[in-house]
């Protein structure tokens, strides 16, 4: 699996790529893959929601 969009940490004037860590899903909402990312040159994390599908979550919106 990869992941090619990683976000940029906002805390540089560069552009510095967040790198993924790990992944789990939400017990909230287990269609939905969280990926924990942190930021290689001041170690900030972020959480995002990861899409495993395109075609589940336009299936979700015109389902809701
Ligand atoms: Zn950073």
């Amino acid at each position: 699996m990869t992941y090619e969009e990683a976000p940029a940490c906002d805390r540089h004037d560069s552009q510095v790529r967040l790198q993924l860590r790990t992944m789990h899903s939400d017990s909230a909402r287990p269609d939905v893959l969280v990926g924990l990312f942190e930021c290689p040159e001041c170690g900030h994390e972020r959480w995002l929601p990861m899409k495993t599908s395109y075609e589940d979550s336009e299936a979700a919106i015109s389902a809701a």
